[in-house]
């Protein structure tokens, strides 16, 4: 149904840039599916993912003067699992935490209302100002790109359009705005239309809300975690995925019926942060003491369960699993300490 609408739209206005298609599947998909049946995330795999993320709050919260009142923020909280396994790990703030969560989806508003009292918001700027901490996992990959590229030397957008009434990707040509042009560009084509074909990414999205979580931060003391998969230096490339079922299919197919995402250009999203840095997974959560936690909970499993255990803890931080691709990054309110691990690498 949401395909019809998206030909609909093209017959009446022409091909549609990625961003509004991306836009129009994410409101469809994240609030008609459930999403956890065509993909599965950190939190989901195992408890430990999120109790060592309320860790790393505990110790902010007291870096910001364990203030009395604060705000706790999540962007994209899914089924509201990251959220409760913080909470159970850090009962020290439960009292001082306002929970504000956005969640533009309805129907995951509802799931995550059965095991949270929270205030919803739908962007974060309607969040009320104060000391923050915020937590994002998996929400910037989901929000919408642009991507341009190179055919005989000249800049092009990659569009949806139709052909015999089936979406198809196109190419309008067009030059990508000067703020999607990272210095590794000039590498490439010194500026003026590339010699070899490459394909770059553009977020105009993720760039908006990185530069309110700065802003916020610059006016109020806190810090923020945002953990996705995804590059910490910039480079040409074309990310964008569909995923069904845990099976990959072209974007054009099942367009709102599948999960659209790309990765994430962490060096990009740093630029909006006066203070930052950035771990892969696999190290964030070692220092956090993942190994620990885990063994505490094997020496209390039977033989199945540990097993079940070991391959929880495989998922989220071996090299070839999510512990190299996913990425943590943290920024901070000027003046602060920096985060504890990052910084002791
Ligand atoms: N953080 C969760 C869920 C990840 S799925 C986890 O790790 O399991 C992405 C989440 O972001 C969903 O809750 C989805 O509804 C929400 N979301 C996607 N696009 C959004 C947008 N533009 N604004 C607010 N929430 C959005």
């Amino acid at each position: 149904m949401l395909d019809k609408t998206i030909r609909e739209l093209i017959i009446s206005q022409g091909p549609m840039r990625l961003d509004q298609y991306m836009g129009l599947c994410a409101g469809h998909y994240y609030n008609t599916h459930d999403p956890f049946l065509d993909f599965i995330t950190a939190p989901e795999i195992s408890q430990v993912f999120g109790e060592l993320i309320g860790v790393w709050c505990v110790a902010q919260w007291q870096a910001m003067g364990s203030p009395a009142s604060f705000n706790l923020v999540e962007l994209g909280p899914g089924r509201g699992t990251l959220m409760n396994d913080v909470l159970r790990a850090a009962k020290i703030f439960r009292d001082p935490a306002q929970i504000h969560l956005v969640e533009t989806s309805p129907r995951l508003r509802a799931i995550q209302g059965q095991s949270i009292t929270a205030t919803w918001h739908d962007t974060l700027t309607t969040v009320p100002e104060g000391p923050m901490l915020l937590i994002a996992n998996e929400f910037f990959d989901a929000l919408a790109i642009r991507q341009f590229e190179t055919r005989d030397g000249k800049w092009h957008e990659r569009v949806i359009g139709l052909a015999d009434d089936h979406l198809q990707i196109g190419l309008i040509p067009t030059n990508p705005p000067p703020a999607s042009r990272g210095r590794w560009l000039a590498q490439h084509d010194g500026g003026g239309g590339a010699a070899r074909p490459i394909v770059i990414e553009y977020s105009p999205a993720r760039n908006a809300i990185a530069a309110e979580i700065s802003a916020r931060l610059a006016r109020h003391p806190g810090a923020a975690l945002i953990i996705d998969y995804g590059h910490d230096v910039s480079a040409p490339g074309d990310t964008l995925q569909a995923m069904r079922q845990h099976k990959y299919i072209a974007i054009t197919d099942h367009p709102g019926d599948c999960d659209l995402t790309s990765h994430v250009d962490f060096e990009t999203l740093r630029k909006a942060f006066a203070h930052s840095a950035i771990l892969e997974q696999r190290d964030f959560l070692l220092a956090m003491g993942l190994e620990q936690r885990f063994a505490a909970l094997s020496a209390r499993a039977d033989s199945a369960t540990q097993g079940v255990l070991q391959r929880a803890m495989s998922r989220l931080a071996d090299k070839n699993q999510m512990g190299k691709l996913f990425k943590v990054m943290a920024a901070w309110s000027p003046g602060f300490p920096t985060p504890y691990p990052f910084g002791t690498a």
